[in-house]
């Protein structure tokens, strides 16, 4: 055996000691650490070695030449996006996935796979989702999206007599694809699909929203003459709009296309009672995404996909070869999803639901959305901002009163960043450059949204 792996196998105990104490100075220094860092590109990069210097070596070099330059995205102040952060419970989950490092796409030789379930099982039950939706885990919401729409695009086939897994989508008339707002990712999932991107149609929305005008979809329905897909919206990522899926649930009684629900974030308003209406009729979707790397609060990368029909699924993903049998009653989860062999990307999920309960993520929610409720009232008080939306859920989206360009917000980002007290993103809202705010952390506290409103009335002051 090489020397520096045998010494490393020697001395495991005590390098895993030293990756604990990089753990622990990094998680109790987040709070303050910047939320953000322009990364600088290294003067010169290393050669590999020839001869290795071993973990504990490994390691400090990482420390001394990249520390300084993680962000602060997982700590409390960090609003850019919708990112999340990783509770303790879900961080334990996760080093220990890597120490056990099961694949649980064998189900014959670990418990895995029954974990995975079972973290589903609870899932289903946070999001209020009947028995009948099956869930498998996938890297993000963007797979998610691509294995929801993978299985409209294998329904739309059945509905024309092709298997388009078996066959491809050589001899599929062309359907229409409906939607009003959806994310970038649905239509990289389209792109995945060999569908395209420009194969959206777009739906009006109702008047000053990013909802769906379910009115107009009712009419654009009512002059097609074969199925089609609609991808509605369970939270806008400006304004955290909800498309009515109750209306979309009646309109199924009456046309036939396939509903895929990206609810990314917006899916964790069912865990308040205060926001669950936003969903209801949820339960009419044939497939719905939802991350678990943002509001779960679990380390990337982590999301689930639901689906109403698992046997179109699995026509799309089954991994048929002699050595791995046959599909039975429980087909293995290789047959789920686009990947094959995989991590054990449940353990952190199972881990933080079971440790902090339905009550645990309720006051997640809740708390980040008290939060973006607050900033917005202070937006809506200021002089120098402009509030451009109510504030739904968990994200505000505002505009400088004296930044009317692009390049003018993007000016002002630039010096959030490099002040490091927030961090937030940019945005295009109804043709006016804007911010979003996005709460989503489960260490947020009234006092980090306080120091975040201070940064930005004090920056918004100095000139360029
Ligand atoms: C974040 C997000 C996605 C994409 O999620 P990834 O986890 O980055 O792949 C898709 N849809 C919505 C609504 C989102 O907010």
């Amino acid at each position: 055996m090489n020397q520096q792996l045998k010494q490393d196998q020697q001395n495991q105990n005590e390098l895993l000691q030293t990756a604990v104490h990089a753990a622990t100075e990094f998680l109790t220094t987040l709070p303050e650490r910047k939320a953000a860092v322009f990364p600088q590109t290294p003067a010169n990069r290393p050669n590999l070695p020839e001869i290795g210097l071993g973990g504990e070596a490994a390691l400090r070099q990482f420390r001394q030449r990249f520390e300084a330059g993680l962000s602060g995205s997982a700590g409390p102040r960090y609003l850019g996006f919708v990112t999340g952060g990783s509770t303790p419970a879900a961080l334990l989950g996760d080093w220990l996935a890597s120490t056990y490092d099961q694949n649980p796409t064998a189900d014959e030789d670990s418990i895995a796979p029954q974990v995975e379930q079972e973290a589903i099982h609870w899932l289903r039950q946070l999001f209020g989702l009947p028995e009948a939706f099956a869930g498998t885990f996938v890297s993000g919401a963007t797979l998610s999206n691509f294995v929801g729409l993978a299985q409209a695009r294998q329904w739309i086939g059945q509905q024309q007599g092709i298997n388009v897994a078996e066959e491809g989508m050589w001899a599929v008339r062309p359907f229409p694809i409906l939607a009003a707002t959806p994310h970038s990712s649905a239509k990289k999932a389209l792109a995945m699909l060999g569908l395209g991107r420009r194969a959206v149609t777009p739906v009006p929305t109702l008047p000053n929203r990013e909802a769906m005008d379910v009115a107009a979809l009712a009419e654009i329905l009512a002059t097609l003459d074969q199925p089609a897909v609609v991808i509605a919206s369970g939270g806008t990522v400006n304004t955290v709009d909800f498309d009515d899926l109750q209306a979309l649930a009646e309109l199924k009684q009456k046309f036939n296309f396939w509903l895929h629900l990206d609810a990314a974030f917006g899916g964790f308003a069912a865990c308040s009672p205060q926001f669950a209406h936003l969903l209801a009729g949820q339960e009419a979707a044939d497939s719905i995404t939802i991350d678990a790397h943002k509001w779960l609060n679990v380390p990337y990368d982590s999301a689930m996909s639901f689906t109403r029909h698992p046997d179109l699924q699995l026509a799309v993903f089954q991994n048929t070869a002699v050595y791995l049998g046959e599909l039975g009653e429980t087909p293995s989860l290789v047959h789920w999803t686009p990947q094959n062999s995989r991590r054990f990307r449940a353990l952190p999920a199972w881990m933080s639901l079971l440790a902090y309960g339905r009550s645990g993520y309720c006051d997640i929610v809740e708390r980040n959305c008290a939060q973006a409720r607050w900033l917005g009232e202070q937006i809506e008080q200021s002089a120098q901002f402009k509030l451009l939306a109510p504030v739904q859920l968990n994200c505000v989206c505002f505009a400088v009163a004296k930044a009317n360009s692009l390049k003018d917000i993007q000016a002002f980002l630039a010096k959030v960043r490099d002040d490091g007290r927030t961090y937030l993103t940019q945005t295009v809202y109804q043709g006016q450059p804007a911010i979003r705010a996005a709460f989503s952390n489960w260490q947020t506290e009234q006092r980090d949204v306080e120091i975040c409103w201070q940064a930005l009335c004090e920056l918004v002051e100095i000139g360029d």
